[in-house]
């Protein structure tokens, strides 16, 4: 008999990037799998119930948050694509399903969340206000400590925010730092550093 397998695929709240896995129902039903970004601050996870259904967690790129759904195997199995859309944005944050279907699939996602992004830029809003706002805030004291320098030895920076990260720019060589701001980790990681080194041109 074919090992039945499913392929997975989220887009990472952190770093926006698609995450793609084929995994076996034997390693899905084995319980407690976790597909993680390669950037390590995301990850989807897979239990199993002892009542024969998959409980997945997914990171979700539109809103931060993250979902939970419930499939019993014939669902999880069935399906050449299933899509899992944000209660909130209503925008698709996991595919479960057949290889094919799901890489066809996540083009699409990627494109929407891109969209969504730059209508939240023009709106001003973040993907997470408060992680968004400390993260500036903490910007702001690094600043204020002189501790913001470019490897060709300027001071002098510009900041650009977008939607989930910010961009330090050098001002006299162009040199470009971008600093995620999109989970609470991204938060901690920046506070972890006493000094930010933009890398010049
Ligand atoms: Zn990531
Ligand atoms: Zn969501
Ligand atoms: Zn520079």
């Amino acid at each position: 008999m074919k090992e039945q397998r499913r392929t997975i695929g989220f887009v990472c709240p952190s770093c926006r990037n698609s995450v793609v896995a084929d995994r076996s129902l034997f390693s899905l039903a084995a319980g407690n799998m976790t597909l993680p970004c390669p950037c390590g601050k995301s990850s989807l996870l897979v239990d199993y119930t002892d009542r024969d259904e998959f409980d997945i967690t997914v990171p979700c790129p539109s809103c931060g948050e993250q979902h939970s759904v419930r499939l019993t195997r014939p669902q999880l199995m069935g399906h050449r694509l299933l899509g899992f859309s944000c209660p909130r944005t209503g925008i698709d944050s996991c595919y479960i399903g057949e290889e094919d279907a799901v890489f066809a699939a996540m083009p699409r996602l990627e494109q929407t969340l891109d969209k969504q992004q730059e209508q939240q830029e023009q709106e001003g809003t973040f993907l997470d206000e408060n992680v968004m706002s400390e993260v500036l805030g903490e910007l702001r004291d690094i600043a204020q400590r002189g501790d913001i320098s470019c490897t060709c030895g300027s001071k002098r920076f510009t900041m650009d925010i977008h939607y989930s990260s910010v961009e330090l720019h050098c001002a006299d060589c162009g040199g470009v730092l971008r600093l995620r701001a999109a989970t609470l980790d991204d938060l901690t990681d920046l506070c972890a550093k006493s000094k930010l080194t933009i890398h010049g041109r």
